[in-house]
């Protein structure tokens, strides 16, 4: 795959040295014909909520390993940071696969969010006898609270994380998306396809491709001229606008139709863990995970989302910069502001601050043309 030519020739550094295989590889030029962005109406008057959530973030990246505890099995599926909603059927396939090698019939599985119920429906539709516990239950997760476009991001540090982290996210990347794709567009899962916009002050380097692979985001457009809110950078394409309110719904319905039981429970110690019935355990507690396994290097990145009144005529989304990041997420239920990330903030309270930062923010962006060539 050879991203560096595709990106090359879009941006007209270099076409000479294209090979005739990375040719093929080139997405189809920008459209001809303008698309259109109808207005955001970023006002106050039309806020309907406006919500905390903490993202269980590791600059490691995610766990997805086996760890035995004496005669018990405990198979680690948390820290997914801000995309555990993208990444769940693919960590969670994995972590599945994990506990049926542990050869025992009953499995337990810790949390009721995206990961939980993931998790929980795989191993039931294998045949296992699943118990969920879980402190909280949809609709009050974190995996609630989420965005949640389909976007693998803020996931590790990249001074961090390792090559070996790095190529397993790639692969899992991959993994999830296969898993959402059945579930475009079927009545009642709110999954469905979105025209998404990422743009940026800085031209990239055009030698990296989108997480998982360019193809995985079809439709990819690299924008330098014309670009959204007249930036430098653009890199347009469609992806998966998953609505958890729906979503969510549907699969805790899915997973107790598989056989999967429910049992609300908090759980104080590791000790606590370790006396349930089940052989094995799959860890899906996200940032409950520090302390019950007493994993150190867990954080929160608190994120606050701002929901407004709906606008039909919404059927794009976009991720930007503008005083701090700002994105905007269109659903049937409303259109969702955010691009907060405050790191290693636990505080669930909202803040005024940030509130008028998101509505002043996008009313911004939205008086910009929809369309607007950088300056050269
Ligand atoms: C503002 C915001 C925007 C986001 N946007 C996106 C997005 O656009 N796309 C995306 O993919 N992701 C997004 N995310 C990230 C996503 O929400 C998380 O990565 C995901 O929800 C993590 O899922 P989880 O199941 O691991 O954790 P959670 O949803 O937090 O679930 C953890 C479960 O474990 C239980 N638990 C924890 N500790 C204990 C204990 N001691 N005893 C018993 N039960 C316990 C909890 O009660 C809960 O049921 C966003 C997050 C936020 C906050």
């Amino acid at each position: 795959m050879s991203p560096l030519n595709r990106r090359s020739v879009l941006l007209g550094l270099g076409a000479a040295t294209l090979t005739a295989c990375a040719t093929q590889r080139l997405p189809a030029a920008p459209a001809a014909a303008p698309q259109t962005f109808p207005k955001v109406l970023a006002r106050r008057e039309r806020i309907t909520r406006t919500v905390v959530g903490l993202r269980p973030f590791r600059p490691q990246g995610f766990r997805l390993e086996a760890e035995r505890f004496g005669e018990k099995t405990v198979i680690h599926n948390y820290g997914h940071g801000g995309c555990g909603v993208t990444l769940s059927w693919g960590t969670s396939q994995r972590a599945a696969t994990m506990a049926g090698e542990a050869g025992r019939f009953d499995v337990a599985v810790l949390g009721g969010g995206v990961m939980g119920l993931t998790s929980a429906l795989l191993l039931a539709r294998r045949g296992h006898a699943v118990t969920v516990y879980a402190e909280a239950m949809h609709p009050n997760t974190t995996s609630n609270i989420a965005g949640a476009l389909w976007l693998p991001a803020s996931l590790y540090d990249r001074d961090v994380a390792t090559q070996e982290f790095l190529d397993l996210n790639w692969h899992v990347t991959r993994e999830a998306h296969r898993g959402f794709l059945p579930y475009v567009n079927r009545p009642g899962y709110g999954v469905s396809w979105v025209r998404h916009s990422e743009t940026s002050n800085r031209v990239r380097d055009p030698r990296f491709a989108l997480p998982g692979g360019d193809d995985l985001y079809p439709d990819l457009q690299i924008l330098t001229a014309q670009t959204r809110f007249g930036f430098p950078y653009e890199e347009r394409y469609h992806t998966l606008m998953i609505d958890p309110d729906y979503y969510l719904d549907q699969l805790m319905r899915d997973a107790q139709l598989a056989g999967a039981r429910f049992i609300s429970q908090r759980f104080e110690t590791l000790d606590d863990v370790l006396a349930l019935a089940q052989p094995v355990i799959v860890n899906c507690t996200g940032l409950g995970a520090g302390k019950l396994f007493g994993d150190e290097t867990i954080m929160p990145i608190r994120g606050q989302l701002t929901h407004l009144l709906p606008q039909p005529e919404i059927d794009y989304s976009y991720t930007t910069y503008i005083d701090g990041s700002l994105y905007m997420f269109p659903r049937k239920t409303g259109l969702v502001l955010g691009g907060s990330h405050g790191r290693g903030n636990w505080s669930l309270d909202v803040s005024e601050e940030e509130l008028t930062r998101m509505i002043d923010g996008h009313a911004a962006l939205a008086e910009r043309a929809a369309f607007a060539t950088h300056p050269a």
